[in-house]
């Protein structure tokens, strides 16, 4: 059987190889998928005593709901997905622990409560996260006094309640149970008080907890297989959290010890008055026209909107024109990590033309026109000099340094953060307002008749 399990592994390791590129990210998610099967098989026919009509029935509904969701779930709402499969991941975890302690010969009961922590915290955590996302809770962070006190008693007490397991003061039963509430207090406590542009990093966070969940539990089984995937989704999972931590100036301590977010806000809270340019979309074309070197900015708004296509249009349109186009791609644009590379991938732009934040910033400085598609949080400049505003020290793109900055959006509301946006007052950004596919549609137009 380890045979098989090593060839998931591979699987696995191949996939995860692969996911790194928007090229590649297709097949290696099926190899990875192909894996997992390889898994699957291997571990239900080597136990002779399942019932495999049950779990037959078991795999076509929970692979028709998987598929369903899959098809049917909107890219701009893919995160709450995510926190769902995180949620449920650590869920199974602990379930698969717990009945390795409620049913003889019971297992070594200190890995049975690690893998019950970390599988109900995740479980927890990971639908007040999908509740966040989806607007079922407000997504503000939800803070009260003490807060923090509550979430470090309630993880004193599973520490002390594990300590005091084989002193007779209590049976083990009652701990388990104990620890089982407490854990699952715990996901929520920890996840309500993150609230706007931190969200990302708590998503990756919980998607590591629900493999270092899946790796206890492995052990307590003794499943190879569960052992290795749930590595690798622990240690994915936080090198994502790493990468999505310096995206949001966030570091890894101020996450793991629950503090993020506390301080989301609106900035300073005042409204500042600002020099709003209301352009047609016939001033923006004719700005584009006298342009040579232009950079596109997509984010969330381009998502909703379905605009990749003609976003792709427009930019080889301009590029027969003989002008220079490149796509400035921030980590968290949008709602989830690579968001953007996937949609402008979907709409076949060239991988060569997408330039992440270290690429496109110097690029900014001899642009003649950066055109901001839906994204708002991530070209905010007060992320740089701002001390009071949430986003402070979040890495962005240096759109203000173009020669002219043409920002399409509906209204003036604000983005994920909920904070007011400088540059949209500044000298050289002027406003085009509209849905991003109906002002593209409109522009691609005039930009072919000019
Ligand atoms: P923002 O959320 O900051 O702004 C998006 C803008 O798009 C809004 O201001 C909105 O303005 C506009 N918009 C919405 N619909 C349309 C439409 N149909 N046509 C045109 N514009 C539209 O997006 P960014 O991509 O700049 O930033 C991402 C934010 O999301 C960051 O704060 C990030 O931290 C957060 N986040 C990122 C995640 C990730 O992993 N990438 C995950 C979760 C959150 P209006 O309503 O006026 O049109």
């Amino acid at each position: 059987m380890n045979l098989f399990y090593l060839i998931a592994a591979v699987c696995f390791i191949i996939g995860l190889k692969r996911l790194s590129h928007p090229k590649t990210a297709r097949s290696g998610n099926f190899i990875a998928a192909i894996g997992m099967l390889v898994a699957i098989a291997a571990t239900l026919f080597s136990s002779g005593k399942l019932d495999l009509e049950l779990i037959v029935i078991g795999f076509i509904i929970g692979g028709s709901i998987g598929a369903l969701f899959a098809t049917r779930i909107q890219m701009t709402e893919m995160p709450q997905m995510v926190a769902i499969f995180n949620g449920f991941g650590g869920g199974a975890s602990a379930l698969v622990a717990s009945s390795t302690f409620l049913t003889p010969p019971e297992s070594n009961f200190l890995i049975v409560c690690i893998s019950v922590l970390i599988g109900t915290l995740t479980f927890s955590g990971s639908f007040i996260a999908f509740g966040k996302l989806q607007g079922f809770i407000s997504g503000k962070p939800i803070v009260f006094k003490g807060q923090q006190f509550l979430n470090a008693l309630a993880f004193s007490a599973i520490i002390i309640l594990l300590s005091i397991n084989n002193l007779g003061i209590l049976d083990s039963q009652s701990i388990f149970y104990a620890i089982l509430a407490l854990s699952f207090f715990l996901g929520i406590g920890l996840v309500i008080p993150i609230g706007g542009a931190d969200m990302p990093v708590v998503i990756s966070l919980l998607n590591s907890y629900s493999g270092i969940a899946a790796t206890a539990t492995g052990f307590l089984i003794g499943n190879n297989g569960l052992i290795i995937s749930g590595s690798l989704v622990g240690a994915s999972g936080l090198i994502l959290t790493n990468i999505m931590c310096k995206g949001m100036n966030r570091s890894l301590a101020n996450v793991i010890f629950g503090a993020v977010g506390l301080e989301v806000a609106s900035g300073d809270g005042s409204q500042k008055e600002m020099n709003i340019k209301s352009y047609s979309t016939t001033e923006a074309a004719m700005i584009m026209d006298a342009a040579e070197k232009i950079i596109i900015v997509p984010g969330y708004g381009l998502a909703v909107a379905k605009a990749q296509h003609v976003a792709r249009e427009v930019a080889d349109t301009l590029e027969a024109q003989g002008k220079k186009v490149l796509y400035g791609i921030h980590p968290v644009a949008g709602r989830m990590p690579g968001h953007m590379n996937v949609l402008l991938a979907e709409a076949d732009v060239s991988y060569d033309l997408l330039k992440d934040l270290d690429e496109i910033n110097p690029e900014f400085e001899d642009c003649d026109v950066a055109l901001i598609l839906g994204a708002n949080d991530v070209v905010n400049p007060a992320a740089r000099h701002d001390q009071s505003s949430p986003i402070y020290g979040m890495p962005i793109l240096d759109v203000d340094k173009s020669r002219t900055v043409i920002i399409n959006k509906r209204s003036m509301n604000p983005g994920f953060a909920g904070i007011q946006n400088e540059l949209f007052g500044y000298d050289n950004s002027i406003m085009v307002f509209g849905d991003a596919k109906d002002m593209l549609n409109d522009l691609l137009k005039e930009i072919k008749e000019l």
